[in-house]
């Protein structure tokens, strides 16, 4: 239980804020870069305004532009690890559509992100554990996109489809009848299940990263723990979710279809920013039942649950307004 000691005495809720590097089009176009990071400091940025004033900004983490994939997940793995403990983990990617939630989460091949190297460490500690400790570890994959919850997993289940719902249990926790879930022994099953359940969530949009951009996709990994010494069981429950685009969109840019959308992605980002802060500054009321999103994650915010907040960010000056927001948000929750 070292890693739980470690966190413990820090508190539940992390933030850890990411920028990733220019893109080609940033680079072609001369982009300014708005950010300033302190060599000497891990957790600290500036953000250069306009009219060239500085703002400062203090997360438990912050990477910068260079920091790989292997170096965000040396910070994450403690947090993670957790799981197996029986603690329940939420970890969110926060951010404004191209500012590398999926790349965070996902990843690629060549760059795999959270999620795999997550399954990756639990398999390794769970075989590391296996003279005291026998695990299992089923996995499931949903969207929600206008309120509404979609299995990822079903198509390759081969099961039909069916309307999901979420349910208070007599424990008082919450369940999606009927959602797909799969038991995965070994990293080989995991990329494939993983890639295939993102693959669905682009189904039935014209273009792949629209639509994913307005929706969230949530990853869920139930550990069922038997210790063989004494019979204890223990079930845990570990949420990774690249979250919609932050992005705000004025009205005057989009109706009909696209403006119900983004009122959707307000509202649960915001209740989700709500839930945190409320959790962060231990009031009385958590209004978990205003999105779905946060009524799925009841159980696993709040109380010893850990929940890691990645902000994702652009360092380019053209997109200064929508980084600021993000990083006020974040401050909101800490
Ligand atoms: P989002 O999911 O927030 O919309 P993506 O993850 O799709 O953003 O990232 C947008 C693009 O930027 C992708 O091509 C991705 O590979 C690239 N990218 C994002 N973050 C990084 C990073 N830290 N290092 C290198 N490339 C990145
Ligand atoms: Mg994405």
């Amino acid at each position: 239980r070292l890693y739980n000691e470690v966190i413990e005495l820090k508190g539940n809720i992390r933030v850890f804020c990411r920028c990733r590097p220019l893109n080609q089009v940033e680079i072609t176009n001369g982009s300014n870069y708005v950010v300033e990071f302190d060599s000497s400091q891990d957790n600290e940025l500036q953000i250069i305004s306009s009219d060239s004033s500085k703002k400062q900004f203090k997360f438990d983490h912050v990477f910068e532009p260079e920091d790989n994939q292997e170096a965000v997940f040396a910070q994450t793995k403690p947090i993670v690890a957790s799981v197996l403990d029986g603690y329940n983990v939420c970890i969110f990617a926060y951010g404004q559509t191209g500012t590398g939630k999926t790349f965070t989460m996902e990843g690629s091949p060549e760059n795999r992100g959270v999620n795999y190297r997550t399954l990756d460490e639990l398999f390794r500690l769970s075989q590391e554990r296996s003279g005291i400790m026998r695990y299992g570890l089923f996995v499931s994959m949903m969207e929600v996109y206008n309120e509404k919850i979609r299995d990822l997993l079903i198509e390759s289940s081969n099961q039909p489809p069916k309307k999901l719902e979420i349910k208070q249990t007599a424990e008082g926790t919450q369940e999606v009848p009927g959602l797909v879930e799969t038991r995965v022994t070994g990293t080989e099953d995991v990329w494939d299940l993983l890639k295939s359940g993102s693959r669905a969530r682009s189904v039935g949009s014209t273009s792949a990263n629209e639509l994913s951009s307005r929706s969230h996709c949530l990853l869920r990994v139930t550990v069922k723990g038997e210790n063989l010494i004494n019979g204890q069981k223990t079930r845990s429950h570990l949420w990774m979710v690249d979250l919609a685009g932050s992005e705000r969109v004025g009205k005057i840019d989009v109706e009909g279809e696209r403006l119900k959308e983004s009122q959707f992605i307000n509202k649960s980002l915001s209740a989700l920013g709500d839930v945190i802060s409320a959790l962060a500054s231990k009031t009385g009321h958590i209004p978990y039942r205003n999105s779905k999103l946060t009524h799925m994650l009841q159980s696993s915010l709040g109380g010893d649950c850990k929940t890691l907040m990645f902000v994702q960010k652009s360092p380019s000056a053209t997109d200064l307004g929508e980084t600021l927001c993000s990083l006020n948000f974040a401050r909101g929750i800490e």
